[in-house]
């Protein structure tokens, strides 16, 4: 059993680990960077140790520090939270071999959903629907115009090992495609290390719909329902939540149902997220699988009163899992504000700096997942995102509601925030309306005066 976590991870998601740990009676150690150190999750943690410089590729990314502080500091278990080292297969198998236990899917999972191609080949085996698209990556401009035209433009060129919703680029013809082709292969190559490339039709005004997966190490597969994250700025997801105003019982089923089989086609351990994109028709296509927890995970905790990370470390554990598909209830609706240190007049540009005053929102139906705090200073080498506000209650209305309420109470001072933004997002008869798609953001930011959300 697992009785020490090393946690590979900075911000509110090692914040989130450590405070399921405790309550599960497990230690934890934190390891951190330099500019880490007023971090409330080290200071939260029963341990800490700086494993190097600011940059990630010095601390957060150095699996080999990694690996020696969970040797020196004798953890049986890590949990790589998101980003970083998460779906590293590598790292994974590192932590397989030095007998630590990976709070995550094998590496062998990892390596085969990690490869967006291989993903989707394997989902398609299974009978899941996927995106018409190119058979793996193009390696050529010429052969790439080709299957460009025989999928029909408009078509989206992803990176093979993309995330985070860079590298990717939209061509509507053959003269902006053989622009763009060597635009996303270039970008490629700089953000992951890998030019590789591959061609999807171009969904036009879908939603973005997930669903959370729970596996044991018993062949057990269950899913915990759906997120909605079709409220997106360049690709990256701004709100999420659950249920999806978009899907009706019956298409929840059969999504649900077509989410565990890709699981199960990956030999799926673990958390994870099957995404799809839904045209207006209802039709819905596999785009990738998240072999790690997500950032918007929140949200289906407070809609079926599951602990995701907890449920983590007990499947590392070997323990099955306590339900069946038919215990999982929805009985709330709960929606993510990601609240990021970014300034809205400066085209959404990081906005690191000291913060002086910070109050979180409460009351009923709110939660805050945050590492911020009066006089933190957030470093500007990590990802902007300071908090997440989940809001729930028993209908869509009253956790909309309640997150225009509790966004007005949310003080956060001395930077710049996508409060304001929320706040407006929040009252916009549109997305009150239910029926936003993944082009929501564009159209919204759009029409709306800049200064209503500064
Ligand atoms: P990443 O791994 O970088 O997050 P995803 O494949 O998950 O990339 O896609 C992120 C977002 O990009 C989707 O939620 C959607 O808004 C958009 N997108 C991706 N593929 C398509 C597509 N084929 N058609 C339309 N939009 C797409």
């Amino acid at each position: 059993m697992i009785q020490k976590v090393l946690i590979a991870n900075r911000g509110e998601i090692a914040l989130r680990i450590v405070r399921a740990c405790r309550e599960l009676g497990i230690k934890t150690l934190a390891v951190y960077s330099e500019a880490d150190v007023q971090s409330l999750h080290v200071q939260l943690a029963d341990e800490a140790i700086c494993i190097g410089g600011p940059k990630s590729a010095d601390s957060y990314l150095r699996a080999d520090r990694i690996i020696s502080a969970a040797e020196i500091a004798d953890v049986d278990a890590i949990h790589p939270g998101y980003g970083f080292l998460s779906e590293n297969a590598k790292f994974a198998e590192q932590c397989e071999s030095c007998n630590i236990k990976f709070i995550g899917p094998k590496s062998k999972s990892i390596k085969m959903m990690g490869d967006k191609s291989i993903a989707k080949d394997t989902v398609k085996k299974a009978g899941v629907p996927i995106v018409p698209g190119s058979d793996g990556p193009v390696e050529t401009e010429t052969e790439a115009v080709k299957t460009a035209r025989k999928i029909g433009y408009p078509v989206i060129i992803k990176a093979v090992a993309g995330g985070g919703g860079r590298g990717m680029r939209i061509a509507h013809n053959d003269v902006s495609f053989a622009k763009e082709y060597h635009v996303a292969r270039n970008e490629a190559e700089k953000a992951f290390g890998n030019g590789a490339v591959y061609i999807e039709k171009y969904i036009e005004r879908p939603r973005h719909i997930e669903f959370q997966i729970l596996a044991d190490s018993h062949g057990k597969v269950i899913h915990l329902g759906e997120r909605d994250c079709s409220i997106q700025r360049r690709h990256q997801k701004l709100i999420e939540e659950s249920p999806s105003p978009f899907l009706n019982a019956d298409l929840r089923k059969k999504m649900g149902k077509a989410a565990v089989k890709a699981a199960a086609a990956a030999n799926y351990e673990n958390a994870g997220t099957i995404e799809f994109l839904v045209d207006a028709k209802g039709n819905y296509y596999f785009i990738e699988m998240n072999t790690r927890i997500q950032v918007e995970h929140p949200v289906t905790e407070e809609c079926t009163g599951i602990d995701l990370i907890k449920q983590q470390i007990h499947i590392a554990n070997g323990q099955k899992l306590e339900f069946d598909q038919s215990d999982i209830k929805f009985e709330k609706h709960a929606i993510e504000c990601r609240i990021n240190a970014e300034d809205p007049a400066r085209n959404f540009a990081p906005s690191p700096g000291t913060i002086g005053l910070y109050y979180a929102p409460g009351g009923h139906g709110v939660r805050v997942d945050s590492h911020a705090y009066s006089g933190y200073t957030i470093p500007s080498h990590y990802d902007s995102m300071i908090g997440k506000l989940i809001c729930f209650g028993s209908t869509r209305k009253v956790a909309l509601e309640r997150a225009y309420r509790a966004l007005s109470e949310y003080l956060i001072r001395g930077v710049k925030t996508t409060i304001p933004l929320h706040k407006a997002i929040m009252s916009d008869p549109i997305f009150i309306s239910g029926k936003a798609t993944t082009a929501y953001m564009e159209d919204f930011l759009n029409r709306t005066p800049t200064d209503l959300f500064l």
